[in-house]
């Protein structure tokens, strides 16, 4: 009898994110419903025409059909809770009445209770990438041998991360200005947005990041580096490794050399623990996917379409045009045998959103797949994770603009060149974790003189456009690395025997 063949992983994680997405869009939360805890009990309702918020008999605030997220940011947002009621009025004339209000919130589904399998998966891979990142670039600086190899690799690593940031900002800068998507927004839709998510927007504004090229230096430098890797501040654990790994090669090998097997030894013990966690991958992306399919508001989607898909094509073409020229110019590998080493890869980062959880899935392929040795991936890798984000970079360039467009601001020639030094600094200062891109947006808006209130226009779809940047973010790393190796003669066959 003829052995069945077995589906590989990276198969498995894209049937997984398929089915996700079919999953979280069949169980996906309703617009119309709410679930109010009361002192009455629980209640589910639906279909309402107004909702409207009292305050000792006097109406504070109404919302209408269409407003479900505002009704929920409402009560959470105001302060003497115990004081609100509330009342649904339905189309039929009907009305009904709650008071002792504890919990507004959307009614859940099955597609966000198998959640935490994938929330498992995040935070493992996430366990992994700081001891990953220290460990890899000690030993990846201190393979480097001398201190001219490593400044070879390193000024090339840097030089091609710059050069392709910059190509993606003007990218974004050039489709915002030919697409001009904040530009059709209508006065009442910025209204609403601004209003129901400025407490949102506040959140973020108060913590306070702004541009000063020499404090952004200075803080680069960790007063204790026990502190950066408690903190997961990946760049001041990068530049501590990277120094650590200089001078290693600058001690008596007899002495460096227990040190580097130590963290060599870290180091594969994390690729290879995550190979196992990987194997739960298919199951965590559906379940990350469906879930976060299922909550997407797709009507702010709506609203915000032109700007979510001037986002998108940006980071498409990219990704799909600039990458593939980039790896023909520079390398011999085929376009498609490098886009399906890249299949777990973007899997991962597209349901994470995080380039560090990522980070362990892009080492183990870009050595077994690529044909990356180790001592260049462990360096190239790490460093990329942490200050290159293309997608990042991109995306701020896009959403400042159309925040200017949106508030009628029409920003001059020397306002974009901001853009591009301000996008780049602050896609280098992005942590590599969910939503960070969004927060380093406002040191864009603000060197430009823009409202940093404006980051509430585009919170709704923040999530989704995140997931989207952050496959950029990763496949540029390991597009770095290929080209890097291959210039360095160092590039190994890349192993096609599995790549269906
Ligand atoms: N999520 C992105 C990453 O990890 C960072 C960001 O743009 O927020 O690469």
């Amino acid at each position: 009898m003829k052995k069945r063949k077995k589906l590989e992983l990276h198969t498995k994680i894209v049937i997984g994110l398929i089915l996700g997405i079919v999953f979280g869009s069949i169980f996906s939360l309703s617009t119309t419903k709410l679930e109010i805890v009361s002192g009455g009990g629980e209640k589910e309702i639906k279909d309402w025409q107004e909702i409207i918020y009292f305050k000792k008999d006097s109406v504070v605030k109404s919302f209408d059909a269409n407003s479900q997220i505002g009704i929920i940011k409402y009560f959470k947002n105001s302060k003497d809770k115990k004081d609100l009621l509330v009342e649904v009025k339905y189309p039929s004339g009907n009305s009904e009445k709650f008071e002792a209000i504890t919990s507004i919130e959307k009614v859940k589904t099955i597609g966000m209770a198998l959640k935490p399998i994938g929330d498992i998966f995040i935070r493992l891979l996430n366990m992994i990438a700081v001891p990953l990142v220290l460990a890899s670039l000690i030993v990846g600086a201190a393979s480097l041998s001398d201190l001219k190899h490593i400044a070879k690799i390193g000024g090339k690593t840097i030089g091609f991360y710059a050069i392709t940031a910059l190509i993606a900002i003007s990218m974004g800068l050039l489709l915002a200005n030919i697409i001009q998507p904040g530009s059709f927004m209508p006065p009442e839709t910025k209204d609403r947005l601004l209003e129901t998510f400025q407490d949102d927007a506040k959140t973020r504004i108060d913590q306070n990041v702004s541009l000063n090229i020499v404090d952004f230096l200075v803080n680069i430098v960790p007063k204790n580096p026990f502190a950066a890797i408690t903190e997961g501040n990946f760049l001041q654990i990068v530049l501590f490794a990277i120094l650590t790994g200089i001078f290693l090669t600058q001690i008596p090998t007899e002495k460096s050399k227990t040190v580097i097997n130590f963290f060599d030894g870290v180091s594969e013990t994390m690729i290879k623990l995550v190979e196992k966690i990987m194997l739960i991958a298919p199951y965590a992306v559906f379940t990350l996917i469906a879930a976060t399919v299922a909550e997407f508001g797709f009507n702010i989607l709506q609203t915000l379409l032109l700007y979510s898909l001037t986002v998108i094509l940006g980071l498409a073409l990219i990704t799909f045009f600039e990458y593939p020229l980039l790896l023909k110019a520079f390398t011999k590998i085929k376009i498609k045998d490098f886009f399906k080493t890249q299949r777990p890869v973007i899997a991962v980062a597209f349901s994470t959103s995080s380039s560090a959880a990522t980070l362990p899935v892009t080492m183990d392929v870009c050595e077994k797949k690529l044909g990356v040795p180790n001592k260049i991936a462990s360096f190239v890798l790490p460093l990329g994770t942490t200050i290159n984000m293309d997608g990042t970079a991109l995306y701020q360039a896009v959403a400042a603009m159309f925040i200017a467009q949106v508030y009628g601001f029409d920003l001059s020639f020397t306002q974009q060149l901001t853009i591009v030094l301000t996008a780049s600094l602050a896609a280098i200062g992005t942590a590599p974790v969910p939503g960070i891109g969004l927060i380093m947006l406002i040191i864009v808006l603000q060197s430009i003189g823009v409202p940093e209130e404006g980051i509430a226009l585009i919170i709704g779809v923040d999530r989704l456009l995140d997931m989207c940047r952050t496959v950029p973010n990763v496949i540029a790393d390991s597009l770095a690395c290929v080209v890097i190796a291959n210039s360095e003669g160092e590039l190994k066959k890349i192993d096609t025997t599995d790549l269906a």
